[in-house]
């Protein structure tokens, strides 16, 4: 299971750029101190009580149209681009002639690597060609086995997944898994849905698959062909594969099976030898998150011809080396994902594209340097001291709670009693000194420090779990919690403004990373976060009637968001899916509650001073609301509601405050007006 984040970045790098309107988007110099609370961003044309995103962010969003090289632009994107400005002066000192530490050598000459458009284009193909040779040279099924293995083992995704996770019902120790997979485009649905968009996406797919095969060097009608056997058998793997929905129950996923139970299910795809063949330890249990996966493929495998599938694994080799290589490719990768998937209209500027890789590469050594620049032990020091506050308020709140037994009480406090906060960075620092980085060799740098992720990885299978290892790097703005560590994590990125600022006032902060960190909280205890005990095992630990009761909540909020449209252009008017966003909305709601819980615990319920014309309470609820301000293309709205967990962030503003009883006092919102909802939805 993924951690659940506090917002998807949906790019395959953890580090979305972004630049404001005053900076221009090829600007050399570091952008401005974003502020955490903005009274310019306010429209006060509009009521609060009608539509407080708008007011919050109205002027914000006027001023602010989405740059040409971005799909979206908002007050976390804005935070994104000042750390990427941040780390590419790390990069650029770290290149520069002089005494360097292991380390700042390392990421240097992998930055370095990637700049070297030169060496880049003289190279051609040549990165691709052996990598292809082996593929052409498969003639058994055996084979074919052994090239998924290498293929996964290099970080290039084929066919299916294979990873370390905790074991569902003991966390201590970590298992293998292995999952649905293989398919390119996001999602089963654009290969399944028969609306005009989904057929024309998959002709717009086509046409790209196509264009990479002709630079990879074969000709227009052979291409052609190659691109209808990859979308064929893409379509296969994705009428097999699970709803995106139904996945987020634990139960659909929990599958523990012998090795041999599972290669018995799926003959034709002979599991042991790629297990053999994988370089992970040996074992000889494993879960299986979805055997009916494997079942279909197995069929699949016997239908389609093995010159088929080469067709296919090239396919995915090119696709995963084409940002890595000559421009063509580059260009080609950027017109059908960026371009045409999410309306982006230019190209980031090399740079940029070079600091994000190596922070996907390399990002924990990268992140050391990070941390140096920027965080101090004191920010680590305040944060816990937030988040120990914004868990006293989640103790009050349980134990407020008027549906919920005694007896389930305990259990939920005995949850949060055993909640791990990580905060900054890791306690130590990962070891990348077995990469090879050569310079000039920017392929061959991003597959090498991929593989070694890779055995990273599988060296953690059938061992005690690992707790202390990061699944986001430092300079990440976003944090997360996982279910089977039970444990909330917010990276140094995010611990600044417009979060976190040492200058606002508690009402602000607590508004903004206050939010951030009652939000994480609540995802121990949303819909799928409940399913799991203290341990992060998953098991119900609520009597039968509580859980009934958490559930008809759940749905009250499911119903609620399910209204909400994110995008209406000429091609027609999307809802959001309210049960995909479900564990999101519920932490939002319960984020919100919970940080105006602490904040009137610190400041009690004296008057407050105005500060620009505002009571606490509102520059609270503003200030959360403006954390949300963000311009999204038309493009890159409907992606996000195919597959993104979490609402727009107009959405993630009023959804919440509508349900807030605090904010409806705060700016004295009238039974009936928009922003108070007939019925409210609350679980926490
Ligand atoms: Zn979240």
């Amino acid at each position: 299971m993924q951690p659940t984040r506090i917002f998807s970045v949906l790019s395959m790098l953890l580090i979305a750029v972004l630049c404001s309107a005053q900076t221009s988007p090829s600007s050399t110099s570091l952008p401005k101190e974003i502020p955490s609370f903005d009274v310019t961003a306010i429209d006060k044309t509009i009521d609060p009580c009608v539509d407080f995103y708008q007011y919050a962010c109205g002027t914000w969003m006027k001023n602010n149209p989405i740059p040409p090289d971005k799909t979206r632009w908002g007050r976390f994107d804005e935070l994104q681009e000042h750390n990427i400005y941040i780390v590419r002066d790390l990069l650029t000192e770290a290149q520069a002639p002089g005494k360097h530490t292991a380390v700042e050598t390392m990421v240097g000459a992998y930055y370095g690597s990637c700049m070297d458009e030169s060496t880049i284009e003289k190279k051609g193909n040549a990165p691709l060609t052996s990598e292809l040779e082996r593929i052409n040279g498969i003639k058994t099924k055996a084979d074919l086995v052994r090239q998924v293995a290498t293929m996964h083992r290099n970080f290039t995704p084929a066919l299916f997944a294979f990873y370390p996770q905790p074991d569902m019902h003991d966390s201590t120790e970590t298992i293998a898994f292995i999952d649905q997979g293989g398919i390119t485009l996001l999602d089963r649905d654009y290969y399944l849905k028969d609306d005009p968009k989904s057929v024309e996406t998959r002709q717009n797919y086509l046409e790209h698959v196509q264009k990479l095969f002709e630079l990879a060097g074969d000709k227009p009608e052979v291409a052609a062909a190659e691109a209808k056997t990859v979308l064929a058998i893409e379509t296969g793997l994705a009428q097999a594969s699970m709803d995106r929905t139904l996945r987020r129950d634990p139960k659909s996923r929990d599958h523990k099976m012998t090795v041999a139970e599972i290669a018995a299910a799926a003959p034709n795809f002979d599991l042991t030898l790629y297990f053999a063949e994988s370089g992970a330890p040996k074992f000889t249990s494993l879960n299986v998150s979805n055997p009916d996966f494997f079942k279909q493929v197995n069929d699949q495998l016997n239908t389609v011809p093995l010159e088929d599938w080469k067709v296919y694994l090239r396919w995915k080799t090119i696709n995963e080396y084409a940002p890595l290589l000559t421009k063509a490719f580059v260009e080609e990768d950027f017109l059908f994902n960026g371009k045409y998937m999410s309306g982006q209209q230019e190209i980031e500027p090399r740079w940029k594209r070079c600091v994000k890789s190596t922070d996907m590469s390399l990002g924990m050594a990268l992140g050391k340097l990070y941390v140096d620049r920027t965080f101090g032990p004191e920010g680590k020091e305040r944060t816990l001291k937030m988040v120990q506050g914004i868990e006293n308020a989640m103790r009050q709140d349980i134990g407020q709670l008027q549906w919920m037994s005694d007896t389930t009480k305990k259990k939920a406090y005995e949850k949060l009693d055993t909640i791990v906060n990580n905060i900054g960075y890791p306690d130590t620092w990962r070891d990348y000194s077995s990469v090879v980085i050569k310079p000039g060799d920017y392929a061959g740098n991003s597959v090498r420090a991929g593989a070694f992720e890779v055995q990273r990885q599988y060296k953690k299978i059938d061992r005690p779990t690992d707790r202390k290892d990061w699944s986001m790097t430092p300079p990440t703005v976003n944090a997360y919690y996982r279910a089977p560590m039970n444990d909330i994590n917010f990276p140094a990125g995010i611990l600044q403004p417009p979060f976190y600022s040492k200058l606002m006032d508690d009402a602000v902060n607590y508004g903004g990373i206050g939010v951030v960190i009652g939000h994480e909280l609540t995802h121990g205890f949303d819909d799928q976060g409940r399913k799991f005990d203290a341990q992060g095992n998953f098991r119900d630990w609520w009597t039968a009637e509580d859980g009934k009761e958490f559930e008809r909540r759940a749905d009250c909020t499911a119903k609620e968001y399910s209204n909400f449209v994110s995008v209406k252009d000429d091609k027609g008017e999307v809802r959001l899916n309210g049960k995909l966003t479900l564990g999101e909305n519920t932490a939002d709601n319960g984020g919100l509650k919970l940080a105006y819980m602490a904040l009137t615990n610190i400041i009690g319920n004296t008057p407050v001073k105005l500060i620009d014309g505002y009571t606490a309470a509102q520059r609270f609820f503003l200030a959360f609301g403006q954390v949300w301000c963000q311009n999204v293309t038309d493009q890159e709205a409907r992606k996000r509601v195919l597959i993104d967990p979490h609402s727009p962030g107009r959405w993630r503003a009023n959804g919440a405050v509508q349900n807030s009883a605090a904010f409806e006092q705060a700016f004295g919102c009238k039974t009936g007006q928009p922003m108070v909802a007939e019925n409210a939805c609350r679980a926490w």
